[in-house]
């Protein structure tokens, strides 16, 4: 579009970093830290992921905090339907309103046990699409409100026609962007992206990107979201799948040349799932001379909102 095309002129690609809730005290302490020196690094926004139950909820909120007002990034918060009574999902909102917060990706959330299958709870929300109408209804337009999107099928649902009307709805209903699950078939995300376009989807597209840290990781996150893996990715990892610092190297150079292929395709941003650690994700952002081999951003990155055409 043109706005992409100006937005492109204008600035590189955004990119962001999504982070989740650590298990320890100590473990937050460390993200905080990691999450100061990401900084630099140049991201248009920092995720938080949102995990079911009380203590690591509130720890969601607490993290949406810090990042947005001590290390000073913009932030996305994420909210699930998964065991949240409305007065928690006004809690919640009402946490991330007043961290300053503006951007909220809104989900139906993984069951609470993983084995377990996904159930609303008296009086809850059923869908994520009941959550950014909730959203919507009670802030107006004070969010931007994010949606998931599956271009390879999700967990309950593998049909694309059904995801896309799914997906539609949500949009529809006061989505402003899509961020996707993982996936390495670029070839597949790029036939979606037009598959969205030609369903009348029009809001900016997030891929989500798992650069590659060990090839055990890299498997056990792939097969375990289901996604598919190219075979010239197993061609070339499979021989070096034991020795880490080759699998980091060859994987940076694949994930690049994908976040290329993106990019190439007039999608103008990447949202790297970041596992909570800095270094395969910045070897990707170097790769792609986002970020200076020093660790800081090469061109001004543009805000986030501005880099999708949203303003
Ligand atoms: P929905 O869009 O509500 O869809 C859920 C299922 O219901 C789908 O099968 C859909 O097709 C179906 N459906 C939707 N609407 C209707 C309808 N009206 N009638 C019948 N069926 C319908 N999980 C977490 O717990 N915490 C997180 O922080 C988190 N972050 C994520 C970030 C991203 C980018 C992605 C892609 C996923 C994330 N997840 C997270 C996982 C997500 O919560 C699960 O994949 C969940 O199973 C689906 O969530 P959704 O928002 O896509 O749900």
């Amino acid at each position: 579009s043109k706005k992409l095309a100006e937005a492109q002129a204008a600035g590189s690609p955004a990119f962001s970093f999504e982070f989740f809730p650590p298990k320890t005290s100590q473990g937050v302490q460390n993200l905080y830290d990691r999450m100061d020196r990401m900084h630099d690094l140049g991201p248009s926004f920092v995720d938080v992921t949102w995990g079911a139950g009380g203590s690591q909820s509130q720890l969601t909120c607490e993290m949406v905090h810090f990042a947005q007002t001590v290390v000073g990034l913009e932030t996305c918060m994420h909210l699930t339907c998964t065991d949240m009574a409305k007065v928690k999902v006004d809690g919640a909102l009402s946490e991330a309103y007043k961290a300053g917060c503006t951007n909220i990706l809104a989900l139906r959330g993984d069951p609470p046990r993983e084995t377990e299958k996904w159930e609303a709870i008296e009086g809850g929300f059923r869908y994520a699409l009941d959550l950014v109408k909730y959203i919507k209804a009670q802030y107006g337009d004070h969010f931007d409100i994010g949606v998931a999107g599956y271009p390879e099928g999700c967990d309950d649902q593998k049909d694309q026609d059904i995801l896309m009307e799914h997906l539609k709805r949500k949009v529809d209903a006061g989505g402003t962007f899509i961020v996707t699950q993982m996936f390495y078939d670029v070839d597949n995300f790029c036939a979606w992206v037009d598959r969205c376009r030609a369903e009348g989807i029009t809001v900016p597209i997030v891929p989500g990107i798992m650069p590659i840290q060990t090839h055990a990781a890299f498997l056990r996150r792939a097969n375990g979201m289901g996604c598919k893996i190219p075979q010239k990715w197993v061609d070339a990892l499979e021989p070096i799948k034991n020795d880490d610092a080759a699998v980091r190297e060859v994987g940076k150079g694949l994930v690049a040349e994908m976040c290329r292929r993106i990019i190439d395709h007039g999608v103008l941003a990447l949202h790297f799932y970041t596992m909570n650690l800095a270094q395969s994700t910045k070897m990707v952002l170097e790769e792609l001379e986002l970020v200076s081999q020093g660790g800081t951003p090469t061109k001004k990155a543009l805000p986030w909102r501005q880099s999708l055409g949203l303003s």
